[in-house]
C-alpha cells in the first residue's frame, strides 16, 4: 500500500502520551471489582473513553450500562472517570446498588470547588463543552448556579444576576491555551472573579498537549490514538493543526489512513490519556510492514502520578 517513500521513514513519538493516572486507576478499580465480586459487574457509562478500553473489560465480564435503572438492585455499579451528578449516586442509593466511585481524583476536585463556590451563592462559570460526560457531572453539582461556557466569544456575552459573585472551573481535559484565554476573558469582565488556585486542566491533560507540541511542527502527519467521544484526544488533534501540521484521530493501526500517509516522510505519533499503550507499538509495528523507519522518543516520558485505589475494592 505504501509507495511513495523514498528511503527511511522517521517515526516520532511524543511524550508522554497514553494512559493516565486517572485512567489506570478507573480500569484497575473494575478489575479489582470483578476479582472480588465476579461478572457481573456493572459500569455506568463508559469507564474511560476508549473503544479498546471497554471491550477489553466487556469481555471479562463488565456490563455497560447508560444509566442506573438499567442495573439490577443490589448489584455492584462502578462509577466512570468522568464523575457524575449526585443525583446518579442518588439513584443508585435507591437501587441499594453497592457503588464503586472510580471518579478522577483530579475530577471530584473540580466538583468539590463548584460544590464550594456555589454554596457561597457565586455563578459558577464552568468552561467546557456542555455535553460531554464530565461536565454533564460537575455541572449536576450545583445545576441553577453552574453556567457552561466553552469559547471567549461564549465568555464575551454571558449574563450572570450579580457580576460580583461569579467564580470559575474547567473541564479537566481543556486545551490549555484555549481555556485560559476564557477565562482571561471573564477576569476582564468579572473583577471580582473567584477561580482555582491552578487552573484544572489536569497534569495529564497539558503535559500530553506540550510533548506533542514538541514534534507537531517537525512532523509532516501526526497521528494521534484515542477514541471519537475522548475529550483530550480531539485537543491532541487541535494541537498539531494549530502548529500547521495535519492530523488524524484513530482508534487503532486498523484504522490508518493510507492514503494519508502517502508523502508524510515525518510521522509523529501520540496517544490521548485513555489509549492503552499497546495501541501504540502495535502502530509502530504497522508503519515498520509499510517500510523502513527510525523511531525516536521526545519529551518527558514519566510521570510519577500514582492515585490510590477506591477503598471498596482495597479494604480487606
Ligand atoms: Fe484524571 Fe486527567 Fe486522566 Fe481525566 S485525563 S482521568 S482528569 S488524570
Amino acid at each position: 500500500a505504501w509507495s511513495a517513500a523514498t528511503g527511511e521513514r522517521e517515526v516520532l513519538l511524543a511524550a508522554p502520551r497514553s494512559f493516565c493516572a486517572g485512567v489506570e486507576r478507573a480500569i484497575e478499580t473494575v478489575e479489582q471489582a470483578l476479582e472480588r465480586f465476579g461478572a457481573p459487574v456493572y459500569v455506568r457509562r463508559q469507564i474511560v473513553h476508549n473503544r479498546h478500553v471497554v471491550g477489553d473489560l466487556e469481555r471479562r465480564g463488565a456490563v455497560f450500562v447508560e444509566e442506573v435503572d438499567a442495573v439490577p438492585e443490589g448489584s455492584v455499579l462502578v462509577l466512570a472517570a468522568h464523575g457524575v451528578a449526585p443525583t446518579v449516586r442518588a439513584q443508585a442509593a435507591e437501587r441499594h446498588l453497592r457503588v464503586i466511585d472510580a471518579t478522577c481524583p483530579l475530577v471530584s476536585k473540580v466538583h468539590q470547588e463548584v460544590r464550594r463556590y456555589a454554596g457561597n451563592d457565586n455563578t459558577v462559570v464552568l468552561i467546557g463543552h456542555a455535553d460531554h460526560e464530565e461536565v454533564v457531572g460537575t455541572t449536576g453539582e450545583a445545576p441553577d448556579h453552574v453556567l457552561v461556557v466553552s469559547s471567549p466569544a461564549e465568555a464575551a456575552t454571558i449574563q450572570v444576576p450579580d457580576p460580583t459573585r461569579v467564580a470559575y472551573a474547567m473541564q479537566t481535559t481543556l486545551a490549555v491555551e484555549d481555556a485560559s484565554e476564557t477565562a482571561a476573558v471573564l477576569r476582564r469582565r468579572f473583577p471580582a472573579l473567584k477561580g482555582p488556585r491552578t487552573d484544572d486542566i489536569c497534569y495529564a491533560t497539558s503535559n500530553r498537549q506540550a510533548g506533542l507540541r514538541a514534534i507537531a511542527r517537525r512532523s509532516d502527519l501526526v497521528i494521534v490514538l484515542g477514541s471519537q467521544n475522548s475529550s483530550n484526544s480531539h485537543r491532541l488533534v487541535e494541537v498539531a493543526e494549530a502548529a500547521g501540521t495535519p492530523a488524524v484521530l484513530v482508534d487503532d493501526a486498523g484504522e490508518l489512513p493510507l492514503d494519508r500517509l502517502a508523502g508524510a516522510n515525518r510521522i509523529g505519533i501520540t496517544a490521548g490519556a485513555s489509549a492503552p499503550p499497546a495501541l501504540v507499538d502495535e502502530l509502530v509495528r504497522c508503519l515498520s510492514g509499510l517500510g523502513p523507519i527510525t523511531v525516536t522518543e521526545t519529551g518527558e516520558p514519566t510521570e510519577d502520578v500514582r492515585f490510590v485505589l477506591p477503598r471498596e475494592v482495597t479494604q480487606p
